[in-house]
């Protein structure tokens, strides 16, 4: 389950754009901030190969990652910018909603949620939307490692949280795996649980 070779294939702007061979693709999605740039270096173990911009509204843009010739990890813009316009906002969905809708080489969506905050109702709402329309996905906690985020709860507690919300809308409790790209906490689990996947 390896990375041992990643290459930069491109960046689509419509859905329609994407590579067309059919290898098999796992999106990474979160919330901006959430520690994704982090996570796609930690699996990597290359610094320079997180090409996301930051800046909000710019990164509109699925950039395909080509994984030892033989899957892809796609880079998915981020949502919930607290200072995007509006506008930005609603582009963020048509775009990345057809992508969902029509990638049939889609194997997961790794739906990255941050495990120092409170649930977010954006996030559920994500995870809901893509429950409803039957796209797989695996839950990715983030920043596992802060132990003592101050006046909140652990990390563990609120990821207890999460779960029971997302309890009432899945029939099925989706796979989850606790990260941090600062001990590298979940770094094989993950890479595991994707060849998995890939092989099922
Ligand atoms: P992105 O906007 O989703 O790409 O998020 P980044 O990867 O840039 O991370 C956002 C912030 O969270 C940065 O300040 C990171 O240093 C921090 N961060 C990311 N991952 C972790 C983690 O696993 N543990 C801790 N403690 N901080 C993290």
């Amino acid at each position: 389950s390896r990375i041992k070779e990643v290459q930069f294939v491109k960046s689509s702007g419509r859905a329609k754009d994407c590579p067309k061979d059919e290898r098999p693709e796992f999106a990474i999605l979160g919330r901006s901030n959430v520690g994704k740039s982090s996570l796609i270096n930690s699996l990597v173990r290359k610094k320079e190969i997180a090409l996301t911009s930051k800046k909000p509204g710019k990164t509109q843009l699925i950039n395909h990652f080509l994984v030892n010739k033989s899957w892809y990890l796609v880079d998915l813009p981020g949502y919930g910018f607290a200072k995007a316009p509006e506008a930005a906002k609603t582009d963020w969905s048509s775009f990345t909603k057809g992508y969902f809708l029509n990638r049939n080489t889609l194997v997961a969506v790794l739906l990255l949620i941050d495990a120092s905050v409170p649930p977010q109702k954006i996030d559920l709402d994500c995870a809901n939307w893509l429950g409803r329309n039957n796209i797989p996905i695996t839950f990715v906690f983030t920043k596992c490692d802060k132990m003592k985020v101050a006046k909140g709860k652990r990390p563990d507690e609120n990821i207890r949280d999460f779960q029971e919300l997302i309890r009432q809308n899945y029939k099925q409790h989706p796979p989850w795996i606790m990260t941090s790209s600062v001990t590298g906490m979940g770094r094989d689990e993950l890479l595991l649980h994707m060849s998995q996947l890939r092989n099922y």
